[in-house]
């Protein structure tokens, strides 16, 4: 009996490591979040712009 505690033990744990790992991913998801570039008004993702949390630009010559 105490082995198959310890095999549901070893299943729960990989399970969370699966779930653990698989966040990572889903927070990249997030981040192709659209910005609108302050000087030509285009949509970039949020990955590609340049800028801070207020201001983005969609290439280094917008942000001057
Ligand atoms: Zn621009």
């Amino acid at each position: 009996m105490s082995q198959l505690i310890l095999i549901l033990g070893i299943i729960g744990l990989i399970w969370l490591y699966i779930l653990f790992k698989r966040k990572p991913a889903k927070k990249e998801k997030v981040s192709l979040e659209m910005v609108r570039c302050d000087t030509c008004g285009v949509n970039i993702p949020k990955s590609e712009a340049i800028g801070s949390e207020e201001l983005w630009f969609c290439s280094e010559e917008h942000r001057t």
